[in-house]
């Protein structure tokens, strides 16, 4: 008998560090975004070689600052992803636009580039390229039907990873990530908008701060602190607070650490699961630098022992926890209300919904964890 463990689906990794680094903005009383905002944003920027990164309160804030951004409204048409968080299609809504789901990949639970290709219509006004748990898109495969429309990166769960040496973020026009406790990194809640275009760079930062023509820091240390800036454009409050950028400049450091980290036991799962023939695990091409923000199996229900909730129940009872990777959006009350909508008209994304099993990978897990997982996977 292996001797119960707990292990949680995932937890991030904040400690000492941490808990300095937010000792200077309290102190100094600079508590709303500021020097460590600004510290983040060009740390990040560095490390996914972009020449804007705007840090924001969460990656569905980053995702609507993108589409307000490209103007996105009424009688625009946004494409999306059938299988992602719900909120990549919740932004476009709020810019009064209608989604177009397009189907996925389950091989890859990422965007299909053909079946992209027949969603493309003259209304289409911005794509959501969706980097799944930390997989790039085939971007070369989107580009090639894409054509000049806005590519809009959903890459919440994708800060450090690449596609062909090129980080996410710097793939379309505008990529957006979360630091949401589940992510990479994490500032607790909190998100990033990254551009290569001067234009859209400028304006995103204008918008995240109630349209304001100067940020607050440039105000108060500007020669005349005691006049309000000039508001060119409708914005919203989507600031980060100086004490996420604090945790944020810490996170990002070890980045690659904890990639690199994920990574070795990504390859160890792989290696020990591959025997069993009922779980399809994730198969990564040389071109893709995987985040591993989860590692996503696909659970073969007609040669597995039980079904994909029995085992999850299963590993629960064992002190394992798992998730279906994430949801089918389309089959979310909401929108197969709105736009009536059947699950099998994305026949990609409802098997992922259905089958798919996240299970533990994350930077608080010890070897004996990772051993505890594979041999109670194989002794189902
Ligand atoms: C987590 C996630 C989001 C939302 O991120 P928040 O920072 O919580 O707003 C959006 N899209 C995808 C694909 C996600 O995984």
């Amino acid at each position: 008998m292996i001797e119960k463990r707990n292990i949680p689906i995932s937890l991030p990794v904040t400690g000492l560090e941490e808990w300095e680094a937010i000792k200077e903005p309290l102190m100094s009383g600079w508590l709303t975004s500021g020097p460590k905002v600004r510290q983040f944003e060009q740390d990040f920027a560095k490390r996914h070689k972009v020449n804007h990164a705007i840090a924001v309160t969460s990656a569905t804030t980053a995702l609507h600052l993108a589409l307000a951004a490209l103007d996105i409204k009424e009688g625009d048409e946004v494409i999306v992803p059938a299988f992602t968080w719900v909120s990549t299609a919740n932004v476009v809504l709020y810019q009064g636009a209608k989604v177009i789901f397009c189907d996925i990949d389950p091989a890859t639970f990422n965007i299909d580039p053909v079946k992209l290709k027949n969603k493309i219509s003259p209304k289409t006004k911005a794509i959501m390229i969706v980097h799944l748990f930390g997989l790039c898109a085939d971007m070369d495969a989107i580009k090639e039907v894409s054509g000049d429309i806005p590519l809009i990166e959903d890459g919440a769960c994708a800060a450090g990873a690449a596609y062909k040496g090129i980080p996410a973020g710097g793939l379309g026009d505008i990529g957006c990530f979360s630091f949401h406790p589940r992510k990479s990194i994490t500032t607790g809640e909190g998100g990033m908008v990254t551009t290569n275009n001067d234009a859209l760079g400028e304006k995103m930062g204008m918008l995240r701060n109630h349209g304001a023509s100067i940020s607050e820091e440039q105000r108060h240390h500007g020669p005349k602190p005691f006049i309000l800036p000039d508001f060119n454009m409708m914005g919203y409050n989507y600031r980060m607070t100086d004490l996420q950028g604090a945790v944020g400049v810490v996170q990002l450091s070890k980045i690659d650490l904890f990639i690199n980290e994920r990574q070795k036991w990504a390859d160890f799962y792989k290696k020990e699961l591959a025997g069993i023939e009922w779980i399809k695990l994730p198969e990564i091409s040389s071109d893709f630098k995987h985040g591993w923000q989860s590692f996503v199996t696909l659970i073969d229900e007609e040669k597995a022992p039980f079904s994909r909730n029995t085992i999850m129940e299963k590993l629960q009872e064992q002190g394992i926890s798992t998730r279906p990777g994430t949801h089918a959006v389309h089959m979310l009350n909401f929108y197969a209300e709105k736009y009536d909508i059947q699950p099998d008209e994305f026949p990609g994304a409802k098997l992922a919904n259905d089958a798919s099993m996240a299970i533990p990978l994350h930077n608080r897990m010890t070897e004996e964890d990772y051993k505890y997982v594979v041999q109670t996977i194989l002794s189902l």
